[in-house]
């Protein structure tokens, strides 16, 4: 039976640390400032919206959530996020996704300043993160390798595969693991017999979306399970990619759904706008 990584509990010890970061920096008169740009009523970015202003209040972090209407013309909001590159009060800017469809979602990434972008979504931050040079690090990949390391779950020569191939999730999590000495396969919806491929992983992560869909036949025995996804199933139920309860047994160590990856994400864009500030306001 596999060890359950408390993503929860490894959250809230970090936290904890975080907080003592933004106290030390209030001793220098410094207070960390993110911004959360968030366009239209979508019901899930809501959520998102109002978690990550409570956990930067609870940590001390200044924050600003800025709600624009579905409407909004792409120019009017890249012309916000020209503002607040400029507005020293703020060292990191998140524009929730997904947008709508009148808005260019490259366009307005291109349009953070890197320096302040915590989600580490911009092209320079990719090119770092592909260079093994990076300062801001995709909140969800990161989040990940704090919860291997967490577990002292070795890395080194291992043979990893990612299931997604997300600029998000995917892409950036197959970058760090790559750095980390792992032999990385990335898969995807065109990838062939998916399940010999798995089968052969000893760390999976899953980040495709679609609720239980790698079932016991997909794990080797003894495998590291890292479960990325957030579906509903048909009563609503937050649902992770893997089907928990058949695959646990097979694992070594697997993350829940929920508890697992979702509260690290978070934790790490916290983590990260207080090392953006750092960067703008210490030149560290
Ligand atoms: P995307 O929809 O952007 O990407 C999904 C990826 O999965 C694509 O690369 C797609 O392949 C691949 N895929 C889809 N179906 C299959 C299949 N049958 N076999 C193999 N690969 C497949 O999703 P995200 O990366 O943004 O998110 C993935 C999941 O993670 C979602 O459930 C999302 O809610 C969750 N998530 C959770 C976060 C957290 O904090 N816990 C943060 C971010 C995401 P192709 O490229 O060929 O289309």
């Amino acid at each position: 039976m596999g060890t359950r990584i408390n993503g929860r509990e490894l959250a809230e010890t970090m936290q904890v640390e975080i907080k003592k970061e933004v106290e030390e920096l209030a001793e220098k008169n410094i207070q960390p400032g993110l911004a959360v740009l968030l366009v239209g009523e979508d019901p899930a970015s809501q959520v998102y919206v109002r978690n990550k202003e409570t956990t930067a209040k609870k940590l001390g972090i200044y924050s600003q959530i800025l709600r624009y209407e579905e409407t909004i013309t792409e120019k009017q909001l890249l012309e916000e996020i020209k503002r607040l590159n400029g507005d020293p009060k703020i060292h990191g800017i998140l524009v929730q996704l997904p947008l709508p469809k009148q808005i260019d979602e490259e366009k307005v990434i291109l349009t953070i300043d890197p320096k302040k972008d915590v989600d580490g979504f911009h092209p320079v931050n990719m090119g770092k993160l592909l260079t093994g040079d990076a300062t801001m690090i995709p909140c969800t990949p990161y989040g990940i390798m704090k919860m291997l390391e967490a577990y002292s779950i070795d890395v080194d020569g291992k043979q990893a595969v990612v299931v997604g191939r997300s600029n998000i999730v995917g892409k950036p999590v197959a970058c760090l693991l790559l750095e980390k000495n792992a032999t990385v396969t990335v898969t995807h919806s065109h990838t062939q017999d998916l399940k010999a491929i798995t089968s052969q992983a000893d760390i999976l992560v899953v980040a495709i979306g679609k609720g239980h869909f790698i079932t016991k036949d997909y794990v080797k025995d003894g495998a590291v399970v890292i479960d990325v996804g957030m579906n509903r199933n048909a009563q609503g139920k937050l649902i992770g990619d893997v089907k928990f309860d058949e695959v646990e047994p097979k694992t070594s160590y697997i993350t829940p759904v929920p508890k697992g990856v979702g509260p690290m994400t978070i934790t790490m864009l916290m983590q990260q706008t207080v090392k953006a500030c750092k960067i703008q306001e210490l030149g560290l």
